[in-house]
């Protein structure tokens, strides 16, 4: 960031810019013209990612040199313009950072430094890494888990039998990241994260499921049926799982729950994805207002419409200074004090669905047509108030947090 005299900038570091209009190529040269096709396939775009990592931009490198840059908001400003370019595909290319944010949260620096490369694989053969902690049963009552890891002693072994669902690149990544319960006597607090190491047997996946929108993003269950992983495997380790368990036991406080510290961590990534989709619904539907004619003048032109386009450009720049907001304090260590990531996730995913749909308005008949991207990224936007916490549950995080209140 750069000095200024009061101590605060909004003002990105040459790197950053640097590095946003280089990810912006991509996505405007490479992404875009590919999204209609694979939306339309609803598969994995692997020569896209492919294309990534021939450039860097789909590699361990680049997602840790974003991860720890120094201001925080490396990975948001290349989520945005990653998903500028297409929901979906930008989804394929970032999942499996974010199930390596599940290693990092927690890992040892030996688990960060076996695994993470393994989710991303080289430029010559590409791999996935997967993040499954939801199950048919516990969504976003993640306290549910039932999956469970038992702990074979004999082996050095941990044994996970449960069934996972809605796992993004789930059954088709290289690396999966589970949760599971190890103490379902202790809820949420008895729940730990394990690596599967590539070809683990017992790992399958079950449904693929077709959706509504990221249709080119991989969803799909995850079944673990006597899948026995080295007790290296444990995220932390188990004597530090141990001392937690004991702590919790002995009626302490137990650190958080293992997918909740995720969760928190990626907020702000998640939120920025959603800023991507709103701000290139918003461009498209301004350069569309200033050169549709009807009634012999730009539809822009009436205040109608412009008004619109106002409020959108107002909510996308509010949407992505709260997404800036919590991933700066994160970056600097401070604590969301009043769910600050909950609000920027709730702000950026409701605005991306009201922009997105107010863009279809403005193209009019064009806008519900697949001629045009708009209705895609309408489909797109929805995600943003489902996955990684609902609107509701940020909601309820924000009133818990700002109430002190047990909201339920
Ligand atoms: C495309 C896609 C990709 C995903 N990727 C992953 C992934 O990679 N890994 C992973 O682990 N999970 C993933 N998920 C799962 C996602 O995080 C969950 O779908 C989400 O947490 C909601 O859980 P649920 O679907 O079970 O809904 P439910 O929890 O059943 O919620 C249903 C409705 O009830 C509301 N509700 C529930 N409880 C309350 C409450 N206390 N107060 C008010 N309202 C409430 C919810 O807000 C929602 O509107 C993905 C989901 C999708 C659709």
């Amino acid at each position: 960031m750069s000095d200024s005299p009061a101590g605060f900038s909004l003002e990105l570091s040459s790197d950053l810019r640097e590095m946003r209009d280089w990810v912006h190529e991509f996505a405007a040269s490479v992404i875009r013209p590919a999204a209609a096709e694979w939306d339309e396939r609803e598969q994995t775009p692997w020569p896209i990612l492919q294309e990534a990592a021939k450039i860097g931009l789909y590699s361990l490198d680049f997602f840790a040199t974003q991860f720890f840059e120094e201001s925080g908001l490396g990975i948001p400003v290349a989520f945005e313009e990653l998903f500028w370019g297409d929901a979906g595909i930008g989804l394929s290319l970032v999942a499996s950072g974010l199930a390596g944010i599940a290693v990092t949260a927690n890992g040892t620096p030996e688990q960060i430094g076996e695994w993470l490369p393994l989710m991303f694989g080289t430029a010559d053969d590409v791999k996935l890494g997967a993040f499954c902690s939801s199950e048919p049963d516990a969504g976003s009552d993640v306290a549910s888990i039932r999956t469970r890891a038992i702990y074979d002693e004999k082996t050095d072994e941990w044994v996970i039998n449960g069934v996972k669902t809605w796992a993004t690149n789930g059954g088709i990544a290289n690396v999966h990241v589970v949760v599971a319960s190890v103490d379902p006597a202790l809820g949420s607090r008895g729940q730990a994260t394990f690596i599967v190491p590539p070809g683990t047997r017992g790992l399958s996946m079950g449904q693929k499921f077709r959706k509504h929108g990221i249709r080119a993003s991989h969803t799909a269950e995850v079944i673990l049926d006597d899948v026995r992983v080295p007790g290296r495997c444990l995220v932390g380790g188990k004597d530090k799982l141990d001392r937690r368990l004991a702590r919790i036991r002995d009626g302490g406080q137990g650190g958080e729950q293992a997918a909740m510290k995720t969760f928190e961590a990626s907020r702000p990534s998640v939120a920025a994805m959603a800023v991507g989709v709103a701000r290139a619904a918003t461009e498209f539907a301004t350069e569309y207002a200033r050169t549709r004619v009807q009634f012999g003048r730009p539809i822009g032109q009436n205040q109608g419409v412009a008004f619109q386009l106002a409020d959108m450009a107002a909510s996308v720049d509010a949407a992505r200074l709260l997404t800036w907001r919590a991933a700066w304090m994160a970056r600097a260590g401070q604590p969301f004090d009043r769910a600050e990531g909950s609000m920027s996730k709730l702000v950026a995913g409701e605005t991306a669905v009201r922009v997105t749909e107010q863009a279809i308005q403005i193209l009019g008949g064009n806008g519900y047509t697949r001629e045009y991207p708009v209705e895609r990224w309408h489909r797109d936007a929805k995600i943003f108030t489902i996955f990684e916490g609902t609107s509701e549950i940020q909601r309820m995080l924000i009133g818990r947090t700002i109430t002190r209140l047990d909201i339920r």
